[in-house]
């Protein structure tokens, strides 16, 4: 997480920090929930460097341009939006107790989006390497390998 990003504080929670020890899906112990990071200038370079997508607009909006509305915040529409390591492939991961939120609302108006310009979306729930490959006109499950040195499942056995 980073400035802007309001009350939302989503990926201190779904995504693991091995330099913390800190596992995918369970809250970060530096988080203060909904208000920020409380270790915030001493925070891993995994979460200095970290942007999800509703931030990266935030952070590109200027003049006319406007970043994504507030609903589409990963607090509010319950999956948090990223780039991954694979070209055209976006992950969406869902936030603990929301498995099914890729399916609805807001955030499949962001998939929607995405497939609309020609990118894929692997979405699911964190800490599980089975999660589901979205096409414009297809959707299939798929296996991720494990979590890399940087605690990231980019890595899909396809
Ligand atoms: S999920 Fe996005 S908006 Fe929310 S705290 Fe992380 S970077 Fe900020
Ligand atoms: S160290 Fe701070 S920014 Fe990083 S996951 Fe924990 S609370 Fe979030």
């Amino acid at each position: 997480m980073a400035g802007h990003c309001g009350t939302c504080t989503a990926c201190c929670r779904v995504y693991a920090i091995p330099q913390l020890n800190k596992p995918a899906g369970k809250w970060c112990e530096h988080c203060a929930i909904g208000v920020g990071c409380k270790v915030y200038d001493n925070r891993p370079e995994l979460c200095v460097d970290f942007a999800c997508v509703w931030l990266q607009s935030h952070q590109r909006a200027r003049g006319n341009e406007l970043g994504m509305p507030i609903e589409m915040r990963p607090d509010k529409c319950k999956v948090v939006f990223s780039p991954t390591t694979k070209d055209g492939l976006m992950a969406g991961i869902t936030m603990p107790g929301s498995p099914d939120a890729w399916r609805k609302g807001e955030a499949r108006r962001i998939i929607d989006m995405m497939l609309k310009a020609g990118l894929r979306v692997v979405v699911g729930p964190p800490a599980s390497t089975t999660k589901i490959m979205l096409t414009l006109n297809s959707e299939r499950e798929v296996q991720l390998t494990e979590p890399d040195e940087n605690g990231m499942q980019w890595s899909i056995n396809e």
